[in-house]
């Protein structure tokens, strides 16, 4: 009996398991996925019996079948689960079938499924080419392991060319092709997986991605294809150009772009603009991709559109705002410039740089501001420091940086205004404004308001202090009592005949005694640092002197006295032929009286001195309220 009937019924059952499980995996991993590994090892497990119950023997009494090839592949491909299954279902029909073989058979097939188990364990991915024939190795080698057990050396002769060759070959052969049809099939099912995964990808991508032949006919295209073209469904474009969805010019400018890349055979990003069929302004931004054949042979494109109508209006929204930025930076009359968090120049206006010609070429993007104060100082813009320059630039540069508002002076007299803000991303956003006009007027009123408090005090013609400040001066002195000193002593000086200096002189030539008279008595007080020299009234002026007794007051008037004869001012009205004045003095001495009673007093002793011919001096104790000691000067 020929065995080639068993034998190619060996084959045929491990050609039907491969094959079984290739058509039918897809179902079992369709409905019960978590069982694939098991279903697999059943199908192995049936084959190996089949393969068990159909040996085939090439010498009488040695019964040969393909088991191994189902227990290695079973744990190659499917994992401990699936090899499990043949592995008992082998064991537990050998043990059934009794005989002599058991305990070399029982290893054999150990030996086969763990050598599966291995396989599958340290290959990753699917197998290819080299560890399909490592695993066929292996079978071949778990299948004819028991021929070295069991025949002796002698009938080795015999038995390698007629069995254990051609079962290794048939071991070989049979688990190399079944091995290469469940990978190819691995291969199937990943290749299909992934087209899955892609075609899931271009139909939900927002951005239009189709292909065309070389005439421009759409060949594929994605949904989001359709909505921009105004189709329904992506099928409706299969077939046309776009001819078929836009205006003849756009057509043919689209058309020309695509040309163009065909021509030059390389990829190329493009934008386009275009109305659609509502008449709404659209952009693009369009990648083409030419493709060709497996020889090399040019047969479409590939078209990638990203529709970028929003980006592109908010580039010219931008761009707007921008140049009006730029118009009213540039008209600016205040200076602008922001700084970075390390103090670099990073943005400013024109008016900045003009602002300080001296420096506006180093007022730049990317210079330090210490750099530029540095060079404002040495170029004598800012004016000349004194000690460390370099101290003094760090605590300038910290001041600048920091919010606030300040003022500066250039070394040519300018102001300048700073003002410090913070900005969004930390740097520090400064504006210099020249306030020199205002600073002006500052100084302008306040000189004013100098002049208008001088004015107040002042009287007009004499330049002493008016009767206004001689009342509030001589009110604070006399008020100002139990300090244990004298009080003030009071002068009241009155220039003799002068109406009728102003008779025969006339008004203005009075004025001007009138001016040189008070100009030499303040001159003449200003020995005593402390005294008050105002004119009370017509031609009267009066002297406080503080801290003064009667005698002191006395001699005091009695030298004005004649300090005044010393000016010869001739006066032909007056009996003295020149200008003379009469004083009269009233001091409290240590009896402290009210500023009425001093000023009574000062007025009868000046009435006393008139009385007494003028051009003299006579003194009224305040308390007694009489004329005592006269002395003429
Ligand atoms: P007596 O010696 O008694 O003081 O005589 P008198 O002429 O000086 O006194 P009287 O009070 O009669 O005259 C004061 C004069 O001083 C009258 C006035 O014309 C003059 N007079 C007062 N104020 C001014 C002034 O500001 N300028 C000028 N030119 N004359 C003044
Ligand atoms: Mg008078
Ligand atoms: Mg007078």
């Amino acid at each position: 009996m020929t065995p080639w009937n068993e034998l190619l019924a060996n084959l045929a059952i491990v050609a039907i398991s491969t094959s079984l499980w290739t058509f039918g995996h897809r179902h079992v991993a369709r409905y019960m996925p978590r069982y694939k590994s098991t279903a697999f090892g059943i199908i192995m497990a049936i084959g190996t019996i089949c393969a068990m119950s159909l040996p085939f023997q090439f010498i009488t009494g040695v019964f040969l079948d393909l088991r191994y090839t189902f227990l290695a592949v079973a744990g190659f491909f499917g994992g401990p689960v699936a090899a499990l299954l043949p592995f008992c279902a082998a064991i537990v029909w050998r043990i059934m079938g009794g005989g002599t073989g058991i305990s070399v058979a029982i290893p054999l097939i150990l030996m086969a499924t763990a050598s599966g188990l291995i396989a599958h364990r340290f290959i990753r991915g699917i197998p290819n080419g080299k560890s399909i024939v490592i695993i066929a190795l292996a079978v071949v080698f778990s299948g004819t392991a028991g021929f070295f057990v069991k025949i002796p050396l002698e009938k080795w002769a015999y038995v390698m060319p007629e069995v254990v060759a051609p079962f290794a070959l048939l071991l070989f052969a049979s688990t190399v092709l079944s091995s290469l049809a469940l990978s190819q099939e691995l291969k199937r099912q990943e290749a299909t997986n992934l087209n899955r995964i892609y075609k899931a990808i271009i139909e939900a991508l927002p951005d239009c991605l189709n292909a065309k032949d070389l005439d421009g006919r759409f060949i594929a295209a994605n949904p989001a294809t359709a909505r921009l073209m105004g189709a329904e469904t992506s099928a409706d474009l299969i077939g046309k150009t776009d001819f078929d969805f836009y205006e003849p010019e756009t057509a043919t400018l689209f058309r020309a772009d695509e040309e163009t890349i065909l021509r030059d055979g390389s990829p190329a990003t493009i934008e386009q603009r275009f109305t659609r069929t509502d008449g709404m302004e659209t952009w693009l931004s369009t990648l083409k991709a030419p493709f060709a054949d497996d020889h090399g042979t040019l047969i479409g494109m590939i078209t990638h559109n990203r529709e970028i109508t929003d980006r592109k209006r908010l580039e010219n929204d931008l761009a707007r705002t921008q140049r009006h930025l730029q118009n009213a930076l540039a008209s600016m009359a205040d200076g602008l410039a922001m700084f970075d968090t390390s103090g670099r120049q990073v943005f400013s206006n024109n008016r900045y740089a003009e602002m300080f010609p001296l420096t506006a070429d180093i007022r730049i993007p990317g210079t330090c501001l210490r750099t530029i104060l540095r060079t404002a100082i040495e170029r004598g813009e800012e004016p000349a420091v004194s000690g460390n320059v370099d101290d003094v630039v760090e605590r300038a540069a910290d001041a600048f940086l920091r919010p606030g508002d300040r003022q500066m002076r250039l070394a040519d007299g300018r102001w300048i205004e700073v003002r410090t803000r913070t900005s969004e991303e930390g740097g520090s956003l400064i504006v210099f404004s020249d306030i020199t006009k205002t600073k002006r007027a500052e100084e302008e009123l306040r000189n004013l308001n100098e002049r208008l408090e001088i004015m107040a005090h002042t009287d007009g013609l004499t330049g002493l202090l008016n009767r206004r400040s001689f009342d509030t001066a001589l009110q604070n002195l006399v008020s100002r009592k139990g300090s244990g000193m004298p009080g003030p002593g009071l002068l009241m000086i009155d220039v003799d005949r002068f109406k009728a200096f102003n008779d025969t002189y006339g008004h203005p030539a009075g004025d001007a005694c009138l001016k040189t008279v008070a100009d030499c008595i303040a001159a003449s007080m200003k020995a005593y640092p402390n005294s008050v020299v105002a004119r009370y009234g017509g031609e009267e002026i009066a002297v406080i002197i503080p801290h003064c007794d009667g005698g002191h007051a006395t001699s005091i008037a009695s030298f004005l006295c004649a300090q005044i004869r010393a000016l010869q001012i001739g006066h032909i009205g007056s009996e003295k032929g020149i200008v003379t004045v009469s004083i009269g003095t009233a001091a409290t001495g240590s009896d402290l009286c009210e500023m009425k009673v001093l000023l009574r007093s000062a007025d009868e002793a000046l009435y006393a001195a008139k009385a007494s011919g003028r051009d003299c001096v006579r003194s009224v104790i305040p308390a007694s309220s009489a004329a005592l000691n006269s002395a003429t000067a």
